[in-house]
């Protein structure tokens, strides 16, 4: 296949696999669902992810910090958004005056967030609790003091307590029983000081799917959301998704060579016979992973080849051998593994590293292209 005349590399994000995936996952956990789109939407583009995961029913759209709440709000979006990971002593201002729920993880943070309620304007917050991972949330030992004050500041009206909230380690079925156990006890704790908001949530794509008592009728999806499997023995179609991205680029030049020729940086890589070089336009600025030299996998005209020698910053060169390949011709670095190319898993494996950062990496060099199924 060929590429567009004039494309150098792309990233493909089809828009409609992102519906689909979250109106399968709200069938399949009965949930409601909180939709992730920070870092970029894992690099598909926030605004069209979250635009995307409405479609399919999505409820609220999460993302890390304030800055990309307020962008995806400049932009359009109306519903709830909610951000939990706050820069130190930053006002939240504009933030509740843009109506963006604020996660909150400690007393210092709950203070600064009732005083920017301002007139009727109350702030919405999310109590987030600490369960076990050891990153923020409310450490059990302050739970009482931060659950007064909040109840204290929603009933003069300073804020309103959204939901309680926590995240998961998935680090066995076992451990994140116990944390959902824990998470619990500060649900209870927080009714018997007259806390009861809500939505209440813990799960990301991994419990949503593969632990029920989790759900809590909320789930926060990330990765799911972009088609991509949270388990490494579960692949994308196993679970009923279809990864959203495609990535690729237009071969930009192809080589006869002799046997014994090095190629690409340090001759890492050297022909054992005489065979074809094509060219591909992307590199390690592109977010390709360098670690994944001489492994990364890419499919050219239906057949899978891996990239010879090192990953550059702008390109990598594979050896064809007697294959047909042609300057234009697409070269699929990860798709959908249901269509004969390569996954993101595949590049993962092949950086020792997890396809949610492969997804997450592409580089803002790389224009990406919006398509419909
Ligand atoms: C990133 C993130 C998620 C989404 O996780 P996935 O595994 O991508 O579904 C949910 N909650 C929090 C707090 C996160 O930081």
């Amino acid at each position: 296949m060929t590429m567009a005349p004039g494309v150098l590399r792309e990233a493909a994000v089809d828009v409609d696999a992102i519906t689909e995936n979250v109106r399968h996952l709200r069938a399949l956990t009965g949930s409601e669902i909180i939709a992730v789109v920070k870092a970029a939407g894992y690099g598909h583009g926030a605004h069209r992810a979250a635009v995307a995961a409405l479609r399919g029913g999505a409820t609220r759209i999460g993302v890390s910090d304030i800055d990309e709440a307020l962008a995806l709000r400049r932009a359009g979006i109306t519903a709830p958004l909610f951000a939990w990971l706050h820069a130190p002593g930053a006002s939240f201002a504009e933030a509740v005056r843009e109506e963006i729920e604020l996660g909150i993880s400690d007393i210092d943070q709950l203070l600064r967030a009732a005083e920017a309620a301002h007139g009727e304007q109350s702030a919405a917050v999310h109590l987030k609790i600490e369960t076990g991972l050891s990153r923020n949330g409310i450490a059990p030992a302050d739970w009482r003091t931060v659950f007064s004050e909040a109840a204290r500041l929603e009933r003069i009206g300073r804020l309103r307590v959204v939901g309680l909230f926590s995240h998961l380690s998935n680090t066995s079925e076992a451990d994140d029983r116990a944390a959902l156990a824990r998470f619990e006890e500060g649900v209870v704790l927080a009714a018997s000081v007259g806390l009861t908001p809500p939505l209440r949530h813990i799960a990301a794509t991994n419990a949503a799917i593969a632990l029920p008592e989790a759900r809590l009728g909320c789930v926060r999806i990330g990765i799911g959301l972009y088609g991509i499997s949270p388990f490494g023995d579960r692949s994308s179609a196993d679970l009923g998704l279809r990864p959203a991205m495609t990535l690729r680029g237009a071969v930009a030049a192809v080589r006869r060579v002799p046997a014994g020729t090095g190629v690409s940086y340090g001759y890492d890589y050297r022909t054992e016979r005489e065979t074809m070089l094509a060219l591909i336009p992307l590199g390690y600025a592109d977010g390709v992973p360098r670690q994944a030299s001489g492994r990364g996998p890419v499919s050219i005209n239906g057949r899978r080849f891996r990239v010879a020698g090192r990953i550059a910053m702008d390109q990598f060169v594979v050896d064809v051998g007697d294959h047909p390949v042609a300057v234009g011709d697409e070269a699929v670095l990860f798709g959908d593994p249901t269509l004969g190319v390569p996954s993101a898993r595949d590049w993962a494996d092949a950086a020792d590293t997890i396809d949610y950062e492969i997804v997450t990496r592409v580089g803002a060099r790389v224009p990406r292209r919006e398509v419909r199924a």
